[in-house]
């Protein structure tokens, strides 16, 4: 820190190259940031470490030449209630999506059903029912409500999270009548906020299949059936993709930040790669450059967004020293979540699955478990006690059964060839597994042990979605790659310990207190034109675009424009 002091106070003139803004990391919300700023007339530059853009929406050729995987996010599920790709006309700059019918299925072991969901309301009632009447008719009511509230959910994700001072200024006290509504709907409210996904499941549904399909929501962010928020998560995730599908962007994931990109190059915005950050030149409290780790620093006329997880930004960027002691307390607490592990699966044959066939294999996505949440209790005990599930959830991206064009089918150049027409690419996320692992024999730091035990962990589970699930799996295996948290956490360095949230989804990390209720508006108080734009803010992770633009909407406010009538423009 001492040294980080000393180059500050040193750097007096001018960089040679400034623009009004610099927006750290290209991942989908910082491109978004930028475009917004890029469109009211900024000069705007992106700055991303890795050779390419995306961050965690990248797609790669992971397993063998002409496979493209989405390395991490596959999924269009909240970003269908975005407004970006209008305002931005993204489609004019090569995206589009595919909108698969069947959303997800959950498939039970040994030919024990499956039920799905579909984009049809009426067809998802229809799977739940064959499995309970009462849990359809639960889900149709809950539906109902998600319905009457949709204006006010896409309000509240794609604007700043509500101050909650200023929520009760609101209320008059003579008004007691109104009052006490106001405090019933509030305790409400809360409970369902608070809910855990098991006590949030137990009271609506009554079957075990229902239970894990609900469940398996909240377990993709990583939510034990125990831990709090859960039970939100289930409803609000099954929600929107209820109402909006589990679509797929054509040719890969990449094609949302490529447009992004595309967009901001026409309102005169650069993006740099291979360009890390490491740190934000600050002069009397204000941020006027970013050094590069190379040593080359770049002016900052106006303001700073950041879009990199809020540990680096507050320690590394800023320096802890620059913030109030409150805020590194804050940061110094946050709540990472668990790991992911990955394996991406180039297949020669279509899957065979015990279950549900047809259903099953035109299913965007496919959860894997036996019903009940006993079964996801054990491998978040596992997982929290260092020890790698030994029966995890897989959840698959079936990638080119929805998007054929993933697999490129006739390759020139150095891997000239041609794949099969029934060439298959899928992927597995596990979304619970240790950072550092326990029972380690031949190393004493815990998380040099992944290098040695992934192979054999992703051979594992393969063994047992085999033997229970898809029993040609293996057979059909062209060539697998798996990924431990270690290599997430390089691919981009935004991953944490290997995580996906920039931070958990617990309900005191969420909404205005997200990362921490001191840096819940997108602004760091003691900085005032440095900015957070990344999923690190409200409303989180997930491709939503919505920490990007609504992080825009607060810098644009704060330099006096009209976000409004920049976005008509
Ligand atoms: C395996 C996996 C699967 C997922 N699946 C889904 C899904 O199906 N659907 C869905 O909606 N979401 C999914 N997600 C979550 C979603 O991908 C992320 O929440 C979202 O993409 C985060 O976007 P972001 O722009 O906030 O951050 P990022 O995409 O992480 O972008 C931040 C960028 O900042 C760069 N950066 C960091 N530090 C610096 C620095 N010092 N200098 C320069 N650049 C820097 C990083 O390299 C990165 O490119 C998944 C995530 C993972 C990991």
């Amino acid at each position: 820190m001492q040294f980080i002091n000393k180059i500050v106070s040193s750097y007096s003139s001018s960089p040679s190259i400034e623009y009004d803004a610099i927006v750290i990391g290209a991942g989908h919300n910082g491109l978004t940031c930028a475009c917004y700023l890029a469109k009211s007339g900024l000069t705007v530059l992106v700055l991303e470490d890795y050779h390419s853009i995306g961050g965690m929406t990248l797609t790669e050729e992971i397993t063998l030449p002409g496979f493209w995987s989405d390395v991490h996010a596959y999924g269009y599920q909240l970003a269908n209630l975005s407004p970006v790709p209008f305002e931005l006309d993204l489609k004019r700059y090569g995206f589009e999506l595919i909108y698969p019918e069947i959303s997800i299925s959950h498939i039970f072991p040994n030919a024990h059903g499956c039920v799905s969901f579909y984009k049809s309301l009426d067809k998802t009632l229809k799977s739940i029912q064959k499995i309970s009447d009462k849990d359809a008719r639960s889900w149709n009511k809950m539906f109902d409500e998600y319905q009457s509230n949709r204006d006010l959910i896409i309000s509240a994700l794609n604007s700043p999270p509500a101050d909650p001072i200023e929520h009760d200024k609101g209320i008059s006290s003579n008004d007691k009548l109104t009052k006490s509504k106001i405090v019933l709907a509030a305790g409400d409210e809360f409970r369902r906020r608070n809910q855990s996904m098991r006590s949030w499941c137990d009271e609506h549904f009554e079957s075990d299949e229902i239970k894990a399909m609900f469940g398996t929501f909240a377990a993709f962010v990583g939510l034990s059936p125990e831990d709090a928020g859960g039970g939100d998560l289930c409803y609000s995730f099954a929600a929107i993709i209820q109402d909006g599908g589990n679509n797929v962007v054509k040719g890969g994931f990449v094609n949302l930040p490529l447009a992004l990109a595309g967009y901001l190059k026409s309102k005169g915005g650069k993006i740099m790669t291979s360009s890390c950050a490491k740190r934000i030149v600050l002069k009397n409290s204000k941020a006027v450059a970013v050094e590069l780790t190379n040593g080359k620093i770049i002016g900052a006329r106006r303001l700073i967004a950041s879009s990199t997880d809020p540990f680096t930004l507050i320690f590394k960027l800023i320096g802890e020293e620059h913030v109030d002691s409150d805020i590194s307390v804050g940061i110094k607490r946050l709540e990472w979540g668990d790991s992911i592990f990955g394996i991406y699966l180039a297949l020669n044959g279509p899957l065979k699955y015990k279950t549900g066939q047809e259903i099953v294999s035109n299913s965007a996505q496919v959860h894997i478990s036996p019903p009940g949440l006993e079964y996801f209790s054990k491998i978040f005990y596992e997982c929290r006690s260092g020890i790698l599930p030994s029966n995890p959830l897989p959840i698959m991206s079936n990638d080119s059964m929805m998007d054929p064009t993933r697999i490129v089918r006739s390759l020139s150049g150095p891997s000239s060839g041609k794949h099969s027409t029934n060439s298959q690419l899928i992927k597995f996320l596990i979304l619970s597994v240790p950072y550092q692992l326990k029972k380690s024999n031949d190393s004493e730091n815990g998380t040099l042990e992944w290098g040695r035990v992934k192979d054999r962990y992703a051979d594992q589970i393969v063994e047992m979605i085999s033997h229970d699930y898809v029993p040609n799996l293996k057979d059909v295996i062209l060539k697998k790659v798996a990924f431990s948290p270690i290599d997430y956490e390089k691919k981009p360095i935004n991953s944490i310990k290997g995580t996906l949230s920039c931070g958990s989804v617990l309900p005191y990390q969420s909404g205005w207190m997200r990362p921490i209720a001191q840096l819940g508006s997108y602004k760091i108080p003691s900085i005032p034109n440095v900015y957070l734009c990344g999923s690190g803010s409200h409303p989180g992770p997930g491709v939503s675009m919505a920490p990007g633009r609504n992080a825009a909407q607060v810098i644009l406010n704060d330099l006096g424009f009209d976000f409004k009538k920049i976005v008509s423009a």
